[in-house]
């Protein structure tokens, strides 16, 4: 297949000879009259019905306990692993495959990332690279399940749902349970992504989504802690808006919090931007069947939702036949202005985890030679 047929498929799915972006935000619904609002009443900051709302919507979609607003992805993740328990000293399993902010949330908590391999099935943690590693590094014991030589604590796994293709999450929670390490979802990516009719996010104890400006609905920046139960919501709440315990006057704080709630400001934009989201999914779950006929018997290979997964589709993807393909891909397309990238370096080739624990990692690293993903942004001709 020419490289240049498929910057002319791009161009045609969306009408243009100009620049055309990974991912960009649009704002064609009630947007700017909520986040007006904001300003009209002056409670752009800590105080707003937006705040809730957002919350509740949230909770409405997604199925969760407690949806919990913050102020972006990466805090969510930060403080629903404090809230897993997460220490300092501690392990926590992850992905090498992934986003730099899935590491950095645990790292700032002084645990220590062990990077896994990710399965081929969903780009993301695979169960048996994770029950492997287990069988191998760990014994279970009363404080949990503990590193057989440095004899940390391995208290909880952080699976990330990549480009909004769910894990395998029955066996992820199997594993977890087998071995009592806390489950936390990075489902920054995965906002409108369901396992087995079950929304990304609420499977594990606790989930973090992201409302980047590049994510599938933005809020300029936020994020999300949803929770399991709602008791767990009352401390997420607690523990993110400083640990204030409620009080007409005096400031008691019962332990060390966060400042990460989300302005009402944003959570205008939210709100706006959730009553557009069925749309969107629409839009992008019809760009992708349109790439999928497209590269259908070429040599690249598309990257579809698992079966046991109805997913998102935020960031379209191809796996080329080898890394020189790749590079050519990505530098044709660039040199187009129909912007494609490559995924993240494997997070043991930056200096701060180099030392990380971690397994051979041999299919991370063969997607991560191959893949590109494509322009994928949600379009009214698309309907
Ligand atoms: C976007 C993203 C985050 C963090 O979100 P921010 O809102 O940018 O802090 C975390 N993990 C993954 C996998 C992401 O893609």
């Amino acid at each position: 297949m020419k490289i240049n047929s498929i910057i002319e498929f791009v161009r045609d799915v969306y009408n243009t000879s100009e620049f055309i972006p990974l991912h960009a935000p649009t704002f064609l619904g009630n947007e700017k009259s909520y986040v007006l609002d904001t300003l009209n009443s002056t409670f752009v900051s800590s105080v707003g019905k937006f705040v809730d709302d957002f919350e509740h919507k949230m909770e409405a979609y997604t199925g969760t306990a407690r949806a919990v607003a913050t102020v972006n992805g990466t805090a969510a993740l930060n403080a629903a692993l404090y809230l897993a328990g997460v220490k300092r000293g501690d392990l926590v399993i992850t992905q090498a495959l992934t986003f730099v902010a899935t590491c950095n949330a645990l790292y700032h908590l002084g645990a220590e990332p062990v990077f896994l391999d990710v399965s081929r099935v969903s780009l993301g943690l695979s169960p048996v690279a994770m029950e492997n590693w287990l069988a191998e590094n760990a014994e279970l014991t009363e404080q949990g399940a503990i590193h057989r030589i440095t004899q940390q604590v391995i208290r909880a796994a952080v699976p990330m749902h990549t480009f909004g293709h769910p894990v395998e999450l029955d066996e992820l929670i199997a594993v977890c349970n087998k071995w009592n390490i806390a489950l936390v979802e990075d489902a920054a990516e995965s906002l409108g992504s369901f396992y087995n009719g079950q929304h990304t996010g609420t499977l594990g104890e606790y989930g973090a989504l992201s409302f980047n400006g590049n994510k599938i609905i933005t809020t300029g920046g936020g994020g999300m802690v949803l929770c399991k139960t709602a008791e767990l919501g009352v401390r997420a709440k607690h523990v993110t808006t400083t640990a204030k315990v409620p009080h007409p006057y005096e400031f008691y704080h019962d332990e060390p919090g966060f400042n990460y709630r989300m302005p009402n400001l944003n959570a205008a934009l939210g709100c706006g931007q959730m009553e557009m989201l069925e749309a969107f999914l629409q839009q992008k779950r019809n760009l992708a069947e349109r790439y999928d006929i497209f590269f259908a018997g070429s040599e690249y290979h598309f990257v579809k939702e698992p079966a046991y997964a109805k997913s998102n589709y935020w960031l379209n993807a191809v796996i080329c036949a080898d890394g020189d393909s790749r590079d050519e891909l990505l530098l044709q397309m660039n040199n187009a202005k129909v912007m494609a990238r490559p995924i993240w370096k494997l997070m043991h080739r930056l200096p701060m985890f180099a030392q990380a624990m971690r397994d051979d990692l041999e299919q991370s690293e063969y997607i991560e030679a191959r893949l590109v993903n494509l322009p994928s942004s949600p379009s009214e001709r698309l309907s």
